[in-house]
């Protein structure tokens, strides 16, 4: 694979910066190829789905084009529906972040008036749905009369809603210097006409996929949304045995946070990228061939050409860009003639991108049941009706059964006892786990059904009951109790200890669970204490500590404690 980076492509400075803090490798093969023919001033077509990087390959250009100290429109993109318009306009945003520039989605199904009012105050990028452009335009609001680039974003998906006309007519108004891009995962006879019509001298890309024979190791699919990945992750890991996984994310912050996620959920992980040294990287699959580490979160880059005969697992928890991208994951598994799975993660929107993958190495990928939170409780109960078994027939229980015959001779029932020493037993892995949550599901599925009506949100939710997982450096190695957590937030963060738990305390590591209305204060007031001389770095589970708080001691200011 030719590896070229994106300031060959041309792009500035400020650009390369934020691409760079957004943890983006290299450009995909949409952008390599799309990214210098707008530059230079081309009309583009480019054959290209979601989930090919095909918005940063519009949005890139369009930033280098616009002149910043204008305030009139400079470039329109023009979307199927609002979902995709808001998504769009968030993403040119996010690349925007160095600039000065203002990013309007506009469409239908909201209010018109406050639309109005923020394309008259001035919005050099312009993202939207045709029929709701129309309305601006005809209410002399949008003025089209300094745009630059226009992009067709998702033409077919377009002209199929019935948007020909208005699509038409825009481009038909537009000044003659403009530089028009058409993005299309197909090419029916509708796009080819308004492509012949008004971008005559237009630059075809193609990204043409090679036919490629995939390894023969069982290849599955799981529908997830983006907010779903890390909890059906986190259960798949759990559920099935494997000796080592790969895990591919596509940026290198993504394959950072998601290592640091499952570290702080109990799992041996680390981050693979391009961020790191050839040693470093060495050093990652040294530990993970040793056994040291279950898990590498890569980037493709870093996992170009890793052969590690351990790797059972390879999951895709973001889509490959393409089909090439897909098998040389894929076979980082099965190596040395053994077996292997792997997984896909697909959001609602990439299912064009699974087809393609599918048609090009004639594979079958199979659906997955999604693991569901009964599947793990199953999965523990077994485990530790398991571990209790083994304990009675090792024997050697003298001790603990005198511990039982003073506790049942206080007045408990044996069998209280008994629910008790298992409670305990099952430690930080409850039997009844938490389930995955569903609200963005919802959300992305009902995309294509819902363009008149309002934008989807996320459904309402009472902030007072939102929870959050923090984390704290220090374990049952260090002697804490759950009692020494509680007392340390309760009392220096002043919330109730109702609101505090449930506590899970590991070997080095403590999990507890507050509200997120507290979070901050939690922080702030606790996040830098220690605890017998150790500092506890509390933070939220998996992300960098906010607090800078001097450090506290719990020591200074006894928490509650329970009788031992
Ligand atoms: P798209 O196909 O435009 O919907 O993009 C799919 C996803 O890939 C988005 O989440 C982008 O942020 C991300 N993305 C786009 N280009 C790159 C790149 N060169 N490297 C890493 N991630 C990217």
């Amino acid at each position: 694979m030719a590896e070229s980076n994106f300031a060959s492509l041309g792009l500035r400075a400020s650009i390369l910066r934020t691409l760079t803090e957004l943890g983006y490798e290299t450009p995909t093969p949409i952008q390599e190829r799309t990214i210098p023919l707008l530059l230079a001033g081309r009309n583009v077509i480019g054959q290209a789905q979601t989930g090919t990087g095909k918005t940063a390959a519009f949005a890139l250009p369009i930033l280098e084009k616009i002149d910043p100290a204008r305030r009139d429109t400079q470039a329109l993109v023009m979307t199927p529906t609002r979902e995709l318009a808001v998504q769009v306009a968030e993403a040119i945003h996010s690349y925007a972040r160095d600039m000065n520039v203002v990013v309007l989605p506009v469409y239908g199904g909201a209010p018109i008036g406050p639309q109005l009012n923020r394309l008259e105050r001035g919005a050099q990028i312009v993202v939207g749905t045709p029929g709701r452009l129309i309305d601006t335009l005809d209410r002399r609001s949008l003025k089209l009369g300094a745009i630059r680039m226009i992009v067709l974003d998702e033409a077919d998906e377009m002209l199929k809603m019935g948007f020909k006309e208005d699509v038409d007519r825009i481009l038909g108004e537009l000044p003659a210097t403009r530089q028009i891009a058409l993005f299309s995962a197909t090419m029916p006879p509708e796009v080819l006409r308004i492509a012949q019509r008004h971008m005559a001298d237009a630059q075809r890309v193609e990204i043409e996929h090679k036919t490629m024979t995939a390894p023969e190791i069982e290849q599955r699919f799981v529908n997830v949304s983006e907010g779903q990945k890390l909890e059906v992750l986190t259960k798949m890991l759990e559920l099935e045995e494997n000796d080592a996984v790969l895990i591919f994310r596509r940026t290198k912050t993504g394959s950072a946070e998601t290592a640091e996620r499952l570290v702080g959920r109990g799992f041996a992980a680390e981050a693979m990228h391009g961020d790191m040294n050839q040693r470093e990287r060495e050093s990652v699959i040294r530990r993970l061939k040793a056994g040291k580490i279950q898990i590498v979160v890569a980037t493709d880059v870093a996992a170009r050409g890793l052969d590690v005969e351990q790797i059972t697992h390879v999951i895709n928890y973001d889509i490959p860009w393409d089909v090439e991208a897909y098998v040389h994951r894929v076979g980082r598994t099965g190596r040395a003639g053994r077996s292997g799975l792997a997984t896909l993660f697909i959001t609602p929107r990439e299912r064009k991108m699974m087809r393609e993958i599918e048609r090009f190495t004639g594979l079958v990928i199979k659906p997955m049941k999604m693991p569901t939170a009964a599947d793990v409780a199953a999965r523990r109960v077994g485990a530790l009706k398991d571990t209790l078994r083994k304990t009675i027939t090792d024997g050697d229980l003298e001790l603990y059964l005198e511990l039982v015959e003073q506790i049942v001779e206080e007045g408990n029932e044996i069998t209280d006892v008994a629910a008790a020493a298992m409670k305990l037993a099952s430690g930080s892995k409850p039997v009844t786990p938490e389930p995955i949550p569903s609200a963005e599901v919802r959300q992305e599925s009902g995309r294509e059904k819902s363009f008149d009506r309002p934008p989807s949100k996320r459904p309402p939710r009472d902030d007072n009951e939102r929870k959050v997982q923090l984390s704290m450096s220090v374990g049952k190695r260090d002697g804490i109790r759950p009692a020494d957590v509680v007392g340390s937030i309760a009392n220096e963060a002043d919330v109730p200890g109702r609101d505090i738990g449930p506590i899970e305390i590991r070997d080095t590591i403590t999990f507890v669970t507050v509200l997120e209305k507290d979070v901050d204060r939690i922080l702030e007031k606790v996040g830098r204490a220690r605890f017998r001389g150790r500092a506890i770095n509390l933070r939220v589970a998996g992300a960098e500590a906010t607090s800078r708080d001097k450090p506290r001691s719990f020591e200074k200011k006894p928490p509650r404690r329970t009788k031992r």
